[in-house]
């Protein structure tokens, strides 16, 4: 408890999803939160819900676009308008775009870059003046195994992945003079309604959720509430120097060499 207490968070597409258990994780440690989220219903419900679950948290939810610069600069003026100074960022909010590359279309690809990527980059452009200038600030990408393994029929989703990446260890390094790091986490499957989806989608929901299963090495999928564990010890003061990392969370999977 009070892991982060006296900090103001910001969340992207928190209403749900990984999102909404950073937001719950950063309120029991006493973090104000914003919820930064396209879905305005679910960013309130969301909200609702973490008032009653931590009684006194400081909770907004604010209806942002990330793909938008000017929508998430608003929400990040917002949020220092409401609760002061932006001491944290979590750049969550992300879409999958499963193509085959050559039957993608141009708007398949804008649309995954411009969540994916763009996104992450606005919202560190709008965190990070502030950040630098008090000269102390965490920043947390939210990226994926997609980050540095491949799986064929997925483009362009690891394409923007790999990107934030590039985007984590190159801010990591421009700003660790100045006392912000910038760190990101790297998921594997993980139990939200976008995994879901995906099973949902496939011709035996079944066999592809037990698929994914077997594929495991701790036969189990991950929860939301595990990536944000992990999202609440970098945003936190117990990992001053961390930065221009990734932190795997994936149960091993990526490390098995056959399937
Ligand atoms: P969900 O789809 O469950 O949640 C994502 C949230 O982001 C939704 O609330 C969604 O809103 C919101 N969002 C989408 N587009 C925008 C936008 N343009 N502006 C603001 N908010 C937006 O996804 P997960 O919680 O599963 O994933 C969260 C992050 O974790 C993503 O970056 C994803 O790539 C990454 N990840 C997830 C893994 C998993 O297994 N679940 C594995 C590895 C990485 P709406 O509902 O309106 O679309």
């Amino acid at each position: 408890m009070n892991r982060l207490a006296g900090k103001v968070a910001l969340i992207t597409g928190a209403g749900r999803g990984i999102g909404a258990a950073i937001a719950h994780a950063f309120a029991r440690e006493g973090a104000a939160v914003v919820l930064a989220e396209l879905d305005s219903e679910t960013a309130q419900h969301t909200a609702r819900e973490i008032e009653t679950a931590h009684a006194g948290a400081r909770v907004l939810a604010v209806c942002t676009d990330v793909t938008q610069s000017a929508s998430v600069q608003q929400a990040v003026d917002e949020a220092q308008r409401s609760f002061g100074p932006l001491d944290v960022l979590v750049n969550n909010a992300g879409i999958n775009v499963f193509c085959d590359p050559l039957t993608m279309t141009d708007d398949d690809w804008r649309r995954c870059f411009a969540v994916d990527l763009d996104g992450v980059w606005n919202g560190c452009r709008a965190a990070l003046p502030g950040m630098v200038e008090r000269g102390r600030g965490s920043i947390v990408n939210i990226a994926s195994t997609h980050s540095f393994k491949i799986i064929a029929g997925c483009f362009p989703y690891p394409v923007a992945k790999h990107g934030v990446i590039g985007l984590t260890r190159a801010l990591g390094i421009e700003y660790a003079p100045r006392n912000v790091r910038v760190n990101a986490i790297a998921p594997g499957y993980i139990e939200t309604d976008l995994t879901r989806e995906w099973w949902d989608n496939q011709p035996d929901p079944a066999a592809a959720r037990q698929a994914t299963l077997d594929l495991q090495p701790m036969k189990r999928i991950g929860r939301p509430d595990e990536v944000a564990m992990t999202a609440v010890f970098l945003a936190s003061d117990e990992a001053p120097f961390i930065n221009a990392s990734c932190i795997t969370v994936d149960g091993g999977r990526s490390v098995l060499y056959h399937d």
